[in-house]
């Protein structure tokens, strides 16, 4: 089992990409599942897994034990002359398992470059970005459930895959660690996804007519480096609420009072208005509240300037979603994962 080593009153403010001050009444590290089960033999209260942090708001000092899923390697699970399954251990920082997947050649997680966190997040709210999500080349994963320590293994159809949802978000939030997932990527004929977004504007500036999946990923980092503050610099946690998915009845009439209204349809009668979109119209966009901001490049972002605290940011985030519902009478959730 290895020795573990478990930290009272933690700070968890590097742990957090916010940067907000909260502490851990314990907190521990771990690398491997067997020294996830030495942790689990300390029979204390697991109050959370953590990953990277980028997805989390912490507005209090959180009571039990944090433990931080540092479970490494990459492997290669199988593979045909065309198709490669290969599997990353759940603490695998997302982008350095993408860039491995890229130099490689392995296709369909490209446009998922530079998202931050864990691989074993990944799968909790089926990250997605530029007409990509992890449904789409997900092969399996396994988990460790923290009440028995046995690890049962998730198909896709187990996962309850949805826009930034999983069964990990519903129904099993809390009770598993993911300690691995493996993607079903392509080796020859890659699916390439250049349409959405600035994706093809930015290839045309970098003079590639003919993009491979190197320069798709290349492409994403330029784009998404100039659109998103560095957490490093400006604390955040990337999208702060989900873009809502309403009724067409209810779309009609907000359309016919708000003409400009951004919309695109599901593909099952509902319409996705961008919540970036919402907050702006309310006038949100660039305004601060001491150091608790919304982000002056892109509304749905909100920001730390420096000392904000959880709560403050908290307290934004539901200003924000009480002025949305006062003008279009949508109610805007969190994509975010607050603590
Ligand atoms: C600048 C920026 C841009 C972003 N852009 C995108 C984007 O384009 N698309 C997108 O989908 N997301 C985006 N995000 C959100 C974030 O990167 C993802 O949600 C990411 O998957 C979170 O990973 P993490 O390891 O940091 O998770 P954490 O924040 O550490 O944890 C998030 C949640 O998952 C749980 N958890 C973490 N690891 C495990 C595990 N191994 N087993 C069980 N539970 C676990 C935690 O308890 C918590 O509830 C962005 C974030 C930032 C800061």
């Amino acid at each position: 089992m290895g020795d573990i080593k478990i930290l009272e009153h933690q700070s968890l403010r590097a742990y957090n990409t916010f940067g907000v001050e909260a502490k851990a009444q314990w907190f521990t590290t771990f690398n491997s599942t067997e020294a996830l089960h030495g942790v689990l033999s300390a029979r204390l209260p697991i109050a959370f897994i953590l990953g990277g942090g980028s997805n989390l708001l912490l507005t209090r000092d959180v009571p039990g034990l944090v433990a931080k899923n540092e479970i490494g390697g990459i492997q290669i699970e199988s593979e045909t002359d065309d198709a490669i399954v290969v599997s990353a251990g759940g603490g695998v920082v997302w982008h350095h398992f993408v860039q491995w997947c890229v130099s490689g050649g392995y296709g369909g997680i490209e446009n998922l470059s530079l998202i931050p966190g864990t691989v074993g997040a990944a799968p909790i709210q089926n990250i997605g970005a530029y007409g990509v999500e992890i449904k789409d080349v997900f092969e399996y994963l396994e988990a460790l459930e923290l009440a028995t320590g046995v690890i049962r293994t998730f198909r896709a159809a187990d996962c309850h895959f949805g826009y930034r949802d999983s069964i990990f978000k519903n129904q099993l939030t809390g009770q598993y660690c993911i300690v691995k997932v493996a993607f079903r990527l392509t080796k020859t004929r890659h699916q390439l996804k250049t349409t959405y977004g600035a994706i093809q504007d930015t290839l045309k500036e970098m003079g590639i007519a003919h993009p491979d999946i190197a320069a798709i990923s290349e492409a994403v980092i330029r784009i998404r480096s100039s659109k998103l503050p560095d957490p490093a610099r400006l604390g955040n946690a990337g999208s702060f609420f989900k873009n809502p998915e309403i009724e067409e009845t209810q779309f009609f009439a907000l359309q016919q009072a708000f003409p400009s209204i951004v919309h695109f349809p599901t593909g099952d009668g509902r319409q996705k208005i961008p919540a970036g979109w919402l907050i702006e119209q309310c006038g949100w966009k660039g305004k601060r509240t001491g150091d608790a901001g919304c982000y002056e490049k892109q509304a749905l972002v909100l920001v730390n300037y420096g000392d904000a605290n959880g709560h403050e940011i908290y307290a934004l985030a539901q200003d924000i979603m009480d002025s949305v519902d006062r003008k279009f009478g949508i109610r805007l959730t969190p994509e975010v994962n607050v603590i």
